[in-house]
C-alpha cells in the first residue's frame, strides 16, 4: 500500500487528538504491533512488525474530514464499560510498579483507595484504571511503561474522552499525567489530562469546584494559562494557574504541595 493508502485506513480509525495508542495492525494484521500517534496536532504510525511496512507520518492542521470522524466515534463509545484485562495484577506483585508509586508520591492514594492502580504483566506498564463518574463503572486506564523499551511511554486503554480524576475534594488542579492527580490527592482532587489540552469531552466531566487549578508541567506554563482563560470562557469560576518550580506535581511531596497551595492562608 502507498502512503496515501495508508493514510486513509489510519485516519478511518478515528484515533482523538493527543493520543499515543499501541493496537493491532490493520495491514498486516499483527497483534498489538501498530502504534499511533497523534500528539502535537500530527498524524503518525509506525508497525513493529518485520513483515510490515506499515509506517507515515502528516503534519499539521487536521482536516475538517479527520475531526469529524474522531468526534463522531468518541460519540458513540463514551458510556461503554471497560473489561479489566486479565493482565491487570496487584500493584503487589512487581516490585518496579511499587518503586514508582514510591518515587512518584503516589503511594498514599494508591493505599487510601482513592485511585485503583494494577501493574500490566503484558505491556510491563504501572496501570490507573479511569471510572467514568456518571455510571460509576471502569472507563478506561492509563498505563505507564516501567522500562525503556516499553513504547509509547504512555497508552491509554478503552475510553479516551474520560480523564482521570484522584480525589475528593473542595478544590482541584489540572494536571497532565495520572501520577501527579495521585501525588496532589491528599490535599486538592487531581484530575489529569493525559497532554496538554483539554478536550471538549473533559468539560463534561468537570464538576464546580470552589477553586480549580491548572498546573501542567513546568515546560508547558503557556498551556497553562491557555488552559486557564478556556475554563474561564467555558463558564467555570475560579480559574487559577499555578506555576511550578519542579517539572511537575508528582516531584512534591504532600506537605510541599499543602505549602503551595495553601501556605501563609493561616498565617
Ligand atoms: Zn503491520
Amino acid at each position: 500500500m502507498n502512503y496515501k493508502q495508508q493514510l486513509a485506513v489510519i485516519e478511518g480509525l478515528g484515533i482523538p487528538p493527543d493520543t499515543q495508542i499501541r493496537m493491532d495492525c490493520p495491514f498486516c494484521q499483527n497483534k498489538n504491533t501498530l502504534t499511533v500517534d497523534t500528539t502535537s496536532n500530527n498524524l503518525g504510525w509506525y508497525c513493529f512488525h518485520a513483515s510490515c511496512s506499515a509506517r507515515g507520518k502528516k503534519q499539521g492542521e487536521k482536516t475538517m474530514d479527520y475531526v469529524n470522524v474522531t468526534f463522531k466515534k468518541e460519540d458513540i463509545n463514551t458510556n461503554e464499560e471497560f473489561v479489566v484485562p486479565d493482565s491487570f495484577k496487584s500493584v503487589f506483585s512487581n516490585e518496579k510498579v511499587l518503586r514508582y508509586l514510591h518515587d512518584n508520591n503516589c503511594w498514599e492514594a494508591c493505599m487510601w483507595a482513592r485511585a485503583d492502580i494494577k501493574y500490566d504483566v503484558k505491556q510491563d506498564r504501572v496501570v490507573f484504571l479511569v471510572k467514568n463518574p456518571d455510571t460509576g463503572k471502569y472507563a478506561g486506564a492509563v498505563g505507564r511503561g516501567l522500562n525503556s523499551k516499553v513504547y509509547p511511554k504512555w497508552y491509554m486503554y478503552g475510553n479516551k474522552d474520560i480523564p482521570f480524576k484522584c480525589g475528593e475534594c473542595k478544590d482541584a488542579v489540572i494536571v497532565e499525567d495520572c501520577a501527579s492527580a495521585c501525588a496532589v490527592s491528599n490535599v486538592l482532587t487531581g484530575i489529569a489530562l493525559m497532554g496538554t489540552s483539554l478536550k471538549q469531552s473533559h468539560k463534561n466531566y468537570l464538576e464546580p469546584y470552589e477553586n480549580l487549578y491548572v498546573a501542567l508541567d513546568r515546560d508547558a506554563t503557556k498551556k497553562s494559562y491557555e488552559l486557564a482563560s478556556e475554563l474561564t470562557s467555558a463558564g467555570f469560576k475560579n480559574v487559577k494557574v499555578k506555576v511550578l518550580h519542579e517539572y511537575d506535581l508528582k516531584c512534591y511531596s504532600t506537605a510541599e504541595i499543602e505549602q503551595m497551595f495553601y501556605g501563609g492562608k493561616d498565617e
